[in-house]
């Protein structure tokens, strides 16, 4: 939209049926992906509004809490998960802009130092997994301090303070904005760049050559493309060296908000292994996401029947809680994106060269943004990338 806001001709390629990529509602077909807006994630927002959508308020609370047999509202949080959240926030906040921790060090140990109770450790780590998509021991201390900056001086209710209307309807309103229709189910095989980018497919089609050429595409399945000549050696190892959350998402569909009348809000955190649903109710559809991360994630879809877990799990947390549809997207597996959004691993490389533009070609995506893992990273990086190509680009 910005680069044809600017008189560029675009062509769009994906190798999806559908467009959207991550972000697609739960209400519509068998994928759960993007659904949060940030308060402060501006881009977002003022997309939406000039598309003439509405974002959708909520609130997340009362949450439930259900924890070794425990179960306890918001209200009645433990005050030692409260100190130690706390005091997790205070250390962060301090470290943000002091010399980097030692590369190798990871959040989990953080967390380890930081909380001083058992529960408190087990509330933090269900906090920041469910943030970074992956379980803390794989998040480097030095990347999720960078991505804290953002969380710094934030108002409370910041965080998840809106939902992306549903019906896909973001997604269907930029389509409809656009000259250029896309040409979905068109894999990228391999990329010439001689004068301009030659596009061959996995198909054997070819298209171009082309003046620019960007790619949004995420890090595994960039790295699957074959360049020619290849990428420099420090992109290509930056590219390999970026991993995706290893995340599932369940969505249930119920005939009654059964969770209003128990007094929560949808939202829930939970130590077995569906760890977390978030209430996704669009309209008049009762609807519960469950996002789960990490190993339970992995171990949930190798199971030989991931929902009839699920399913279980949700009647451990009510009797109620018998959905009228089930539907799980295993995103770790996801040709398309393999896993849910970037993070960084431990002793990372340099990831200011994921964004780092390579003769006419152009790299967008939320890995290349400060916002990394959001939809706001998505925009932050077309910003970057329309910039470059209509201000220092080739003439176009
Ligand atoms: C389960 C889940 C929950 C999330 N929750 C939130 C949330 O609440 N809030 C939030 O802000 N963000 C969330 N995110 C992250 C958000 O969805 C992403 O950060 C954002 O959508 C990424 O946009 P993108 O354009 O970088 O990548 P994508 O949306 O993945 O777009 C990349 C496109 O590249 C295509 N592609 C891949 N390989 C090829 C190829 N070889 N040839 C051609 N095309 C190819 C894909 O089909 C895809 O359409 C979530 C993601 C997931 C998976």
């Amino acid at each position: 939209m910005l680069l044809e806001r600017q008189g560029v001709d675009i062509t769009l390629f994906d190798a999806r049926s559908r467009g959207g990529g991550r972000l697609c509602t739960t209400d519509q077909g068998d994928e759960g992906g993007a659904e949060w807006i940030d308060g402060d994630h501006v881009r977002c927002l003022s997309l939406l509004e000039g598309l003439g959508l509405s974002p959708i308020p909520d609130a997340n609370e009362p949450y439930l809490v259900a924890y070794k047999g425990e179960r306890l509202l918001s209200a009645e949080l433990w005050p030692e998960a409260l100190e130690d959240a706390g005091r997790v926030h205070e250390e962060a906040a301090a470290l943000c802009y002091d010399p980097p921790p030692a590369a190798d060090a990871t959040l989990s140990s953080f967390l380890d130092r930081h909380c001083r109770s058992e529960r408190g450790r087990w509330w933090n780590e269900a906090q920041w997994r469910s943030d970074e998509g992956e379980d803390t021991n794989r998040i480097g201390l030095n990347g999720w301090l960078a991505g804290y900056r953002h969380y710094l001086g934030r108002p409370e209710g910041t965080m998840s303070a809106y939902r992306f209307p549903g019906a896909n309807a973001v997604t269907d309103a930029m389509l409809a904005r656009l000259n250029a229709k896309p040409n979905l189910s068109h894999s990228l095989a391999r990329v010439a760049s001689e004068s301009g980018s030659t596009l061959e497919f996995a198909s054997g089609e070819t298209s171009g050559p082309y003046d620019a050429l960007v790619l949004a595409i995420p890090p595994p399945c960039l790295g699957q493309i074959a360049f020619e000549p290849e990428l420099p050696p420090e992109t290509a190892a930056a590219i390999r060296r970026c991993p995706m959350g290893r995340t599932i998402k369940v969505s249930f569909e119920f005939a009654e908000p059964f969770w209003e009348d128990e007094g929560w809000h949808g939202h829930m955190f939970t130590d077995g292994p569906l760890q977390q649903t978030w209430n996704s109710s669009i309209g008049r559809r009762h609807l519960l996401s469950a996002y789960i991360c990490g190993n339970d994630a992995e171990s949930v879809v190798r199971s030989p029947d991931p929902i009839a877990i699920v399913r279980g799990e949700l009647l451990r947390i009510s009797a109620r809680a018998r959905p009228v549809r089930a539907v799980l997207h295993d995103w770790i597996s996801d040709p398309w994106s393999r896993g849910a959004f970037s993070y960084t691993p431990v002793n990372p490389v340099d990831r200011s060269v994921l964004a780092a533009r390579e003769g006419s070609i152009h790299f967008a995506g939320e890995h290349t943004a400060s916002w990394m893992g959001f939809v706001e990273g998505a925009l932050e990086s077309a910003e970057r990338v329309a910039a470059e190509i209509t201000r220092t680009g080739p003439a176009l």
